[in-house]
Parts: structure tokens; C-alpha cells; sequence
């Protein structure tokens, strides 16, 4: 391998683009499919459309091999499903009927079936489709889309690199379908999935496609000795094959580490890796392990995760670094661009001297075209690139927006002591009784009440200037009464004000600290149709002022009984945002928890007795790597004491998580020091609460009882078998009695008769102690 030509060599390319179009065309045109409003024809059109949209962008911008495949109706991993026939037996009559509706049907269920299940991809807000499988599941092959789209792209004169989920990640991310045995693991059907691979890959050959890139960011997990056996068993069959294009095997979002070896010594073609983030470890390891010789890297040194600008000069020596590896290297995403907004230019309303730090799909397009030819050509080729980008980076150091020199000294003199409340659990709690004065069994709700269309309209009129903002606050006010005097009649013991207020439970904040930015078109997808606009952390942190006071202390004026105050969590705020990518995640969660816990203190002074800190991201932000926990763990738990620290030894801090598995994180859950957790365990018929007292967790617990996800309503008699069931691991005088989840997505009538039945039920079982 010689250094001169792999680098003259040097192609730019991206791991997959944003699906939605400039004007989320593809989310109108789905939607409208499924209202009918759209044809399947049209739909077609649109997406197809899209596609070659998306390439010309790329192709425009000097991208020399495009992706395809990527692109997706819902999600690419049900496309994998239906690419190998994995559907579920209870979907095959829809997806027989009409391909299209089957594959929504898949996505959404409908009246009589339900959809498959849904989680996050890795550690990304990304949803996908779990695929179910079975011991007897036989894999055929329906290469049709891959291709199609392949030959779209050749159509219009690009030189395409169809992505597929490779067969590993694909087993990996499966689940045991409904009814087999949870023990069964899906990897073990890899041999009966491998020929149907070997298919799709003979058919791209056939449409023209000289690369085809295998993903498999599962491999960039911890794994057992068994998973990297079956990766080096599927690289051995797959690259043995004769008729095949040539493969590239990505993975992204962390180190490779020890799947690095293996894929390195596959009959491959080319690894793609990601250098970002925690994965630029790859870096050292692929030295370590002697490089790729013969073979291709394309080197993901532009993050695909982040709204970043790119270090152009740092990203340039590390191709360096990487042109002695390899025998030819190229430049990309560290990931697909999915997980970014498309354009950074579209953001009008953001100040041109910060909208130069940002860049998006589009602009990181051109980051690695940019680098691309400073690789092959010679830097000075870009000379005028670099001085830009160092201007850039420049300015964004320097700017009195990222430092800000009295945030900088308040979070550097945090001591140990605001971490810590001022009294130990027990003695707070017993205070808290003195104080509050609950029954045993109390009742609460989780904070958000549902969001009328009313409140709606209300909002959108503000934004609009159509509605002034008294009227707004008078509308807010009338809601507030509404929650309140519902849950007074109702009977509930700790009342919630009912969010009418938030948009969205971090946007509501970001909106109101200074250094976070909104956008305006800011889309990315979260899954099928709906997409969020993150906020941007961009700066140091700061509060102006009191964000929710006046809602709560408003509500409070209304009522003898405790109002919680209703917080979101520093670990939440960070968790949905797009974050800084210069300094250390801890350093922001901590800015944002000293923010956060002047709020706490205020409500406190205004005579909040219950305050409530939200969050439900506390686990999805695990890292990837059992290595990362603790020192995620530690600055996360840390922020949340931060935030929750100074309040007197009677003001009860509730938290709450929305998920019920979370074996993994006990620990730290107790480590939050809260006084009250209330968590999600409808559905698991309690499982938490048991899981909990094994553990020993001394605090008081309340384990969901209504499921919230659902439109039906919980009779009495079921949510009093529930609360029996939690009786059983945890005693009458740690047990609360509330729904899994907030209520905003709900009407008021289920949610009327729900916590009607929720109260009486914790009546029942309270005169029975
Ligand atoms: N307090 C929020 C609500 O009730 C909590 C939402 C959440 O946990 N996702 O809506
Ligand atoms: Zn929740």
C-alpha cells in the first residue's frame, strides 16, 4: 500500500441522508396516504422524487458514491424485515392483500392487529421496528426495493452504494416473537439468513452496483465471544461468495474494540469506521491492530450526530494518521445524516455570527467533500476552506455566548455539599410526614393533564400574533382551574398544576434559558412521521428568570392541598437537545442543573412542599459500552442532586422515569437521592416494584397502575389488584398510588373516569390495611 495513491484515491461519500424533504414532504404525503387523501401512486411519486432530490444534493455538492436503500416509508430496519420475510404471521394476510397497507400495518397495527413493537436505535432518538422472529422463521428474499433504488440512482448517471442493515445487527436488534420462549436467540437463525443475504447482494450485483455497505453498529456494543464468532462466520460466507459486489462492512457510534480483529481479518472489502465521539478510539485500535492492508476505509470524520461545524485541520490529520492503515481511504459521515436537520441555512431567525457554527446534513455534505479533496489534492487545494473553518472555530471559542465567565465560576465553585441535601433520607422523610400529612396509599398524577385542542389553537394563535398574550395567559389560568378543581372533586392527594403551558417538556425550558437555541426547521426524524426539532445547547447556561413559578404558585393559589411543582431534569434537557461538542457532556449538565435549581429553590420559597424533577432519559442515555456507565452515571446523578440539593428536609422531591427496565441502573436510581420515584409498571403487572425491594431501595416508590399508552380506562378492581401486587414487595408506607406516564396525549373522559377509578381503588385497599 502506498500512501500517494490511496490518498489521491479519496472519494467523499455519507452513510444515508435525511428522508423528509426541505418541507417534510414525505411526512404530508404518508399522512395523507393513511387518510386517504393521497394515492399509492402519488405517494410513490413523492418518495421517488425525494430520492433523486437527495442525490442531486449530494452528487451537486461533489459526493462521488451516493447511498441508496437508505431511504424509508416508516424505518429501515422494518425494510430489512420485509426485504428478508421476516413477517409476522399475525401481519402476512395484510402485506399479501397489498404490500403497501401490510407495511404500515406492520408499523401501526390497526384495529385488529397489533404493530410490532418499536425502540430506539442504539443510543440515538431514532425509533425502529423491532423484528420478531422464531425458531422456525424461514427467511426469503425481496430484493425489489434495494434495487429499485439502486437503479434509480444509476438512472441518473451516480454511481450508488446500496446500505443494508448487515445480518448480525439485524439478529441482534430482533426480538423472540409473541409466544416463544424469551431464552430464544435470534442469532442462531443466522445460517438460514445468510443465503437470503448472499441473494440480495447477487441481485445489487446484477442492477450495477460495484459497493454494497453491510451496517452493523451492533458490533460497536459489547458483545460476547458467541456474537463475534457469528460476524466472523457471516464475513467468512458472505465474502466467500463468487457472484458479489464489493463489501463494506460499517459500523458507527462507538469503538469497534474487539469486532475490530475480526472484521478486519474478514474477506471483505472495506470497513467503514466512525472516528467521533467515544468511537475515535478506533483510531489507535486500528493502528494497534496493523491497519486494513488491502483493503478499503472510509473514515467517518465528520459527525453524523451532531449540528457541529467540523474541525476541518484535526479531521485532516486523522486521515493522515489513516493513510499509512489502509490501502485507500475514504471520506464520510461517522454515521447516516438521519439523525440531523437538513440545512442550516433555512434557520433565518438564528444570529449569523452563531449560525456559522452550525451545520446539518447540507453542510456537512460539503465538510466531506472539502476534506475529501484536501486529501486527494493537497491541502492547499482548500486553503480558503481552512482559513474559513478556523475563522469559524474561532469565533465560536471565543464568543461570549460559549463562555460565559459567571456561569463558568458558579459551576467551578460547586462543592460537594450542594450535591447533597442537608439531611439523610429517613430523617427528610419523617419530616415530610410531619409536613404533608398524607393517608397511607396517597394519590398523585405525574404532571401533564391533556392538551385540548383548545389549548392548541391557543398556542398557535400566540405564535401567530393572533392572540394577545393576556388572552394566551387567561386561557392558561382557565385550564389551570379546570385540572384543579377535577382533581379536588376527584379526590386526589398531591395535585399537579397540569402543564397546560409546555409545548414539550424541553422545549418549554430551552426556550427560556439563555445559551440553548431553537430552530425553525430544525425537523429530524424520531420515528415513522414524526419528527422533533431538538433544541440546541450552544452556550453556557443561564436562567433569566423564574420559568414556572407563576403557573404553579397560580394553581397552589387555588387549593389547601399540595401542588407539585413539575420540573424536567438536567439529564432530559441534555438527552433531547442537541448538545456541545466543545467541552465535556458533565460540564453542560451541571450548568443546566444550577439553572434548574434556582427554579427548585424559587418554587420552594413560593411554598412549594412537592417538587417533582422529570427523568425519563436518565437510561436511553447510557452509553453504548458497559465502560462508559460509570462516568456517565456519576456526572448524571451528580446534576440531579445538583438540581434537586437545596431544598429544606421537608420539601419531598419526587423523579420520575417512564420505563420499568432498568435493572442496569438501581444504583444509581438510589443515587438520585430523591424522595419519591414514580415509574411505569402498568403493563408489567407491578414487576418494578418488586425488582426494587429486592434491591433494597429504601424510598418511597409509585409504581404506575393506569396504563396511560392506551385509551382504555383501568376499572377500580384492577388497579386495587395492582396496588395489592405492589403491597407485596413494598410496605403501605412507601407505596404511592398514580398512572405510568403523564396524561397530555389522553381526553378527558378516559382520563376523568381513569383517576375516578385510580382514587377508588386506593381508597379500597387503604381501608383494607
Ligand atoms: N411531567 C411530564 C408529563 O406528565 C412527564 C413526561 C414524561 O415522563 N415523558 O407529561
Ligand atoms: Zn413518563
Amino acid at each position: 500500500m502506498t500512501t500517494k495513491s490511496a490518498a489521491a484515491a479519496a472519494r467523499a461519500t455519507v452513510h444515508g441522508y435525511p428522508r423528509q424533504g426541505r418541507n417534510r414532504e414525505l411526512k404530508k404525503a404518508v399522512e395523507g396516504y393513511w387518510k386517504g387523501r393521497v394515492t399509492a401512486d402519488a405517494l410513490r411519486d413523492t418518495a421517488a422524487g425525494l430520492r433523486r432530490t437527495h442525490w442531486r444534493d449530494l452528487a451537486g455538492a461533489g459526493i462521488h458514491e451516493v447511498p441508496t436503500g437508505d431511504f424509508s416509508y416508516y424505518d429501515h430496519v422494518l425494510d430489512t424485515s420485509v426485504m428478508v420475510g421476516a413477517i409476522p404471521a399475525r401481519h402476512r394476510a395484510a402485506v399479501a392483500a397489498d404490500p403497501l397497507d401490510g407495511y404500515f400495518a406492520m408499523a401501526r397495527g390497526t384495529q385488529d392487529v397489533a404493530p410490532l413493537e418499536m425502540t430506539k436505535w442504539f443510543d440515538t432518538n431514532y425509533h425502529y421496528l423491532v423484528p420478531e422472529l422464531r425458531p422456525d422463521t424461514v427467511f426469503t428474499a425481496d430484493s425489489a426495493k434495494q434495487v429499485t433504488e439502486c437503479e434509480e440512482a444509476r438512472a441518473l448517471g451516480l454511481d450508488p452504494r446500496p446500505v443494508l442493515v448487515g445480518p448480525v445487527t439485524y439478529l441482534l436488534l430482533a426480538k423472540p416473537a409473541p409466544g416463544v420462549p424469551a431464552d430464544f436467540e435470534p442469532l442462531t437463525l443466522l445460517d438460514r439468513l445468510l443465503p437470503v443475504y448472499a441473494e440480495v447482494l447477487a441481485d445489487l450485483r446484477a442492477a450495477g452496483a460495484a459497493w454494497v455497505q453491510l451496517d452493523e453498529p451492533a458490533l460497536a456494543q459489547d458483545r460476547t465471544p458467541a456474537d463475534l464468532n457469528a460476524a466472523a462466520r457471516a464475513y467468512r460466507d458472505l465474502g466467500g461468495l463468487t457472484a458479489r459486489p464489493r463489501l463494506l462492512v460499517a459500523s458507527y457510534f462507538d469503538r469497534l474494540g474487539e469486532a475490530l480483529p475480526v472484521l478486519a481479518k474478514a474477506p471483505v472489502d472495506g470497513l467503514a469506521l466512525d472516528f467521533t465521539g467515544p468511537a475515535a478510539a478506533n483510531l489507535g485500535d486500528l493502528a494497534a491492530a496493523g491497519g486494513l492492508p488491502g483493503k478499503r476505509l472510509v473514515a467517518g470524520v465528520v459527525n453524523g450526530r451532531n449540528v457541529w461545524i467540523n474541525d476541518l485541520e484535526k479531521s485532516l490529520a486523522t486521515l493522515g494518521t489513516l493513510l499509512g492503515l489502509a490501502d485507500r481511504v475514504d471520506v464520510a459521515s461517522s454515521c447516516s445524516l438521519l439523525h440531523v436537520p437538513l440545512d442550516a441555512t433555512a434557520e433565518r431567525d438564528i444570529d449569523p455570527q452563531i449560525a456559522r457554527w452550525l451545520a446539518f446534513a447540507r453542510q456537512k455534505t460539503t465538510e466531506i467533500v472539502t476534506l475529501a479533496r484536501g486529501l486527494a489534492h493537497g491541502t492547499d487545494t482548500i486553503a480558503a476552506d481552512l482559513a474559513a473553518n478556523r475563522a469559524d472555530l474561532a469565533s465560536r471559542a471565543g464568543s461570549a455566548l460559549t463562555r460565559v465567565p459567571a456561569v463558568r465560576a458558579r459551576a467551578a465553585a460547586v462543592t460537594a455539599a450542594d450535591t447533597r441535601r442537608s439531611l439523610p433520607y429517613p430523617e427528610r422523610a419523617a419530616a415530610q410526614r410531619a409536613r404533608l400529612r398524607l393517608p397511607l396509599l396517597p394519590t398523585t398524577t405525574i404532571g401533564s393533564f391533556p392538551q385540548t385542542t383548545e389549548l392548541r389553537t391557543a398556542r398557535a394563535g400566540l405564535r401567530a400574533g393572533r392572540v394577545t398574550a393576556a388572552a394566551y395567559e387567561e386561557r392558561i389560568e382557565a385550564e389551570i382551574r379546570e385540572v384543579l378543581s377535577f382533581q379536588e372533586k376527584a379526590g386526589i392527594d398531591v395535585l399537579v398544576h397540569g402543564e397546560p403551558e409546555r409545548n414539550d417538556m424541553v422545549q418549554y425550558f430551552a426556550e427560556q434559558l439563555t445559551g440553548y437555541l431553537a430552530t425553525q426547521h430544525g425537523w429530524v426524524q424520531s420515528y415513522g412521521t414524526r419528527y422533533v426539532r431538538p433544541p440546541i445547547l450552544a452556550g453556557d447556561i443561564s436562567r433569566p428568570e423564574p420559568m414556572t413559578v407563576r403557573w404553579t404558585s397560580y394553581a397552589q393559589s387555588l387549593t389547601d392541598r399540595p401542588v407539585k411543582g413539575m420540573l424536567t431534569g438536567p439529564v432530559t434537557m441534555l438527552a433531547w437537545s442537541f448538545v456541545r461538542d466543545d467541552q465535556p457532556l458533565g460540564e453542560t449538565a451541571r450548568q443546566v442543573a444550577l439553572a434548574l435549581r434556582d427554579e427548585v429553590n424559587d418554587l420552594e420559597a413560593a411554598g412549594s412542599s412537592v417538587i417533582q424533577v422529570d427523568e425519563p432519559a436518565l437510561r436511553e442515555t447510557l452509553p453504548l459500552r458497559a465502560a462508559g456507565h460509570a462516568g456517565y452515571l456519576a456526572w448524571a446523578t451528580e446534576a440531579f442532586r445538583l438540581t434537586t440539593g437545596g431544598v429544606r428536609p421537608d420539601t419531598q422531591i419526587h423523579t420520575h422515569m417512564c420505563y420499568a427496565e432498568f435493572g442496569d441502573i438501581l444504583q444509581a436510581i438510589d443515587d438520585l437521592d430523591a424522595d419519591v420515584i414514580s415509574l411505569e409498571a402498568a403493563r408489567s403487572h407491578m414487576q418494578v416494584a418488586g425488582e426494587l425491594a429486592t434491591a433494597g431501595y429504601p424510598r418511597e416508590v409509585g409504581p404506575g397502575v393506569y396504563d396511560i399508552h392506551s385509551p382504555r380506562v383501568p376499572g377500580a378492581e384492577e388497579a386495587a389488584a395492582l396496588l395489592r401486587k405492589g403491597l407485596e414487595a413494598i410496605p403501605a408506607e412507601r407505596l404511592w398510588v398514580n398512572p405510568d406516564c403523564g396524561l397530555k396525549t389522553r381526553g378527558w373522559p378516559e382520563v376523568r373516569a381513569s383517576l375516578e377509578n385510580l382514587v377508588a381503588a386506593a381508597r379500597e385497599v387503604r381501608d383494607g390495611l
